[in-house]
């Protein structure tokens, strides 16, 4: 028996600013998918993750574990982080086999980096 994926739903939001309450979906009306990207979410961060260079041995464990792909890679090695979307979850510090990426405050994060 053969499966055919449902048709992706279309939507013509042309007038969302009309739209009452009733014609958005429960929750959030999601126009199309993969939209994260054009919305810097960084700014959600409580905690922000902090790379130890010589730590790192750019295995690129915390590159697939990363929800938000906001681990920068070239060329094969990890470069730094996407604050403008990392939304700090610390996911990439509990997998780093090196303990090569520290949660930090982000206040204490930005002071320290503004010196
Ligand atoms: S998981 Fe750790 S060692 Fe591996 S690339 Fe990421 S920061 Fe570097
Ligand atoms: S803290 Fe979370 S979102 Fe940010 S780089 Fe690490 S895994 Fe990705």
């Amino acid at each position: 028996m053969s499966k055919t994926r449902p048709e992706k739903k279309k939507w013509d939001v042309s007038d969302i600013q009309k739209w009452g309450p009733g014609r958005h979906e429960k929750g959030a009306t999601i126009p199309e998918s993969g939209n994260a990207q054009d919305y810097k979410t960084g700014g959600w961060r409580s905690e922000r993750p902090r790379r130890d260079r010589e730590k790192c041995n750019d295995c690129m464990i915390c590159f697939f574990a990363c929800p938000d792909s906001s681990i920068r890679v070239e060329n094969d090695k990890m470069v730094d982080i996407d604050l403008d979307h990392c939304k700090g979850c610390g996911i990439c510090a509990q997998v780093c086999p090196r303990d090569a990426i520290e949660m930090m405050n982000e206040i204490k994060a930005c002071k320290l980096e503004e010196k």
